[in-house]
């Protein structure tokens, strides 16, 4: 039994920057910290950080004292002005791509463009970019949202995306709303790291026989990335620790394929990984 562990697998370089941000200021005695939501979608790792008395808030309302923590998937101009106002201090951990994202909203929203962002309902990146289009925000989750959209100005529709979404299904919208607007701009604000990672499955789903895709069950990129794996035909496993995975799973398979969502740690792959290995040396050969 062989194993080969994908090259993008681990944190991404905005999750690792949210992280350090934290990190710095809880060592630099601004605890206790409050993160506005959880930071990451990863149990494991919000575990450690709340060693370091850096705590999930979900109701940052009844937060009085210490520092409050913006986290990657950024928030809306009137959540930041009230989160302000309450006088304490703030780490502000958007990542910049997703900042970047905002820009164009923003930008494209003061030019009178309605703005349409594919997505998915309810993510806490979406309600952010929401937040920026004075109320001429339309969030495309599924097609038919397409249809329920109001009739807008034809020649001002700015079509972006949640830096997580694919690349197919992007276009695959924006199609559709050119059929009905055929001028309207279209932004492609994938993050690469999600794309990067999607590419490598891929390849690795055409080699492997098994895949294991550790990452917290509630992070919507590590799920997207067990759904492209089970859609290309191989056996997958979404695990978020070691203790998931049995000798009876990996049984009988020859090369198996260990990748990881943008919110999984390193010291966790490691410890999959090793448990992988164990279980190989103690599998019995067979022989005929
Ligand atoms: S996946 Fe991309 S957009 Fe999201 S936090 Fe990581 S670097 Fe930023």
């Amino acid at each position: 039994m062989k194993i080969i562990v994908a090259k993008t697998a681990g944190f991404c370089w905005g999750v690792s920057r949210a992280i350090d941000l934290v990190m710095k200021a809880a060592n630099e005695g601004h605890s206790p910290i409050y993160t506005d939501g959880a930071l990451i979608h990863n149990p494991q790792v919000l575990k450690v950080l709340e060693e370091s008395e850096i705590h999930v808030s979900s109701n940052i309302d009844n937060v009085s004292e210490g520092t409050i923590a913006i986290r990657a998937h950024g928030i809306t101009p009137e959540r930041r002005t009230h989160l302000k106002e309450k006088g304490l201090k703030i780490v502000d951990a958007t990542c910049p791509h997703v900042g970047g994202i905002q820009g164009i909203v923003k930008k494209h929203t003061h030019e009178g463009y309605s703005i349409v962002i594919v997505g998915e309902r309810g993510h806490p990146e979406v309600i952010g970019l929401l937040g920026f289009t004075q109320g001429r925000g339309y969030l495309i989750d599924v097609d038919e949202d397409i249809e329920r959209m109001p009739e807008l100005p034809p020649n001002k529709v700015c079509i972006v995306a949640q830096s997580t979404q694919s690349r197919a299904r992007l276009h695959e919208v924006t199609e559709k709303v050119r059929q009905i607007y055929p001028n309207a701009l279209m932004f492609d604000t994938l993050c690469d790291v999600t794309a990067d990672r999607q590419d490598e499955i891929l390849e690795m789903a055409k080699e492997v026989d098994l895949m294991i895709v550790v990452g917290g069950k509630n992070s919507g990129n590590t799920q997207r990335m067990a759904e492209l794996s089970r859609e290309a035909g191989v056996r997958t496993f979404h695990i978020e620790t070691e203790d998931e995975i049995s000798a009876s799973d990996v049984e009988g398979s020859q090369l198996i394929g260990l990748t990881a969502g943008a919110s999984t740690p390193d010291w966790m792959i490691k410890r999959v990984y090793q448990k992988l290995e164990n279980i190989a040396q103690n599998l019995i050969p067979v022989t005929v």
